[in-house]
């Protein structure tokens, strides 16, 4: 039983328009769903991905409206690596966040490293990969420099060796040299990997929530009873809809969701209209006229651009 990669990787905003704005325009991923936190149904949670809204490419926020910004240490995320084809993809986006007031890095191994608004830190990595790429359409990115899924997630550790055993045992993630693992299954795979830090981080805007790893349905179960069985905590399986959830947090602290890979965003509205229309869950639609006034209004950049606005 092996886990897809990365499902998904979802963070913290305090500005759901400037959110869409950077990352629907600006890096040219989909908003792929439009929803709401099932546990406050006034505040939004946003999915960005691919075309399709694959897993392997979908990062989504929760909305935390004029949350303080926070910062990553120790048992949480501080990078998420995306794959891009090429140095010339590099090249392209070093202009272009450039352009829009952003600051990159652009290390000897040919990664560009940023900050999104809010301070959420990002690196493109030319990738060498078989993997399918999960690309977005958007008329201002060519196809050939667009972001493709995931490469992998860096997060802060105490003691990166602790969670080994767990990680390799529990989750058969393949031990990749230092502190790194590789998590790949039969169609997809993603990295994994630590950065020792002892200080404390603080959760906030810019900053990961959680890092899910992807199942395929029938195995969900039983990634449950090995999670548990190993020592850990997962919650009970959770229907979100899009897919099935379990969550639990590995030994040096980091929150893992492994999440089922359908059955996807089109299960509530066309694939061809993905995130254009707010999505509810079944109890809260009869809500619906009061939480559309009740929720920040969001750019559509997709129509805005497809009419050549900003
Ligand atoms: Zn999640």
């Amino acid at each position: 039983m092996k886990l897809e990669g990365i499902h998904h990787v979802t963070a913290i905003t305090g500005d759901a328009p400037g959110n869409v704005d950077f990352y629907a325009r600006v890096l040219g991923l989909r908003l792929v769903k439009k929803s709401v936190n099932q546990d406050d149904p006034t505040v939004y949670h946003l999915f960005y991905g691919d075309e399709r809204g694959d897993p392997g490419a979908d990062i989504t926020f929760f909305e935390y409206p004029n949350a303080r910004p926070g910062r990553a240490g120790a048992g949480m995320v501080h990078t998420i690596g995306w794959r891009v084809a090429s140095s010339e993809a590099i090249g392209f986006w070093e202009s272009r966040l450039g352009d829009e007031g952003f600051e990159t890095e652009r290390y000897p191994d040919g990664r560009l490293a940023f900050r999104d608004p809010e301070g959420l830190r990002h690196a493109l990595i030319p990738s060498a990969t078989d993997d399918e790429p999960l690309i977005a359409d958007h008329p201002q990115v060519p196809k050939e420099v667009a972001l493709q899924g995931f490469n992998g997630v860096r997060a802060y550790a105490h003691d990166p060796e602790q969670s080994r055993t767990f990680l390799e045992g529990a989750l058969s993630f393949e031990h990749h040299g230092e502190a790194s693992w590789e998590v790949r299954g039969e169609e997809r795979g993603g990295l994994y990997f630590y950065d020792q830090t002892d200080e404390r981080g603080v959760g906030g805007a810019g900053t990961v929530h959680h890092v899910a790893w992807a199942s395929p349905m029938d195995d969900h179960e039983a990634w449950r009873e090995r999670v548990e069985a190993a020592g850990a905590s997962p919650t009970p399986v959770i229907d979100r809809f899009y897919f099935r959830s379990i969550y639990f947090r590995e030994p040096s602290g980091v929150l893992f969701e492994i999440a089922t890979m359908g059955p996807g965003f089109a299960v509530d509205e066309p694939a061809e209209h993905l995130g254009e229309r707010l999505s509810l869950p079944p109890n809260y639609e009869q809500l619906r006229d009061r939480l559309e006034q009740v929720l920040t209004p969001l750019p559509d950049t997709r129509r805005q651009l497809a009419t050549g606005g900003r």
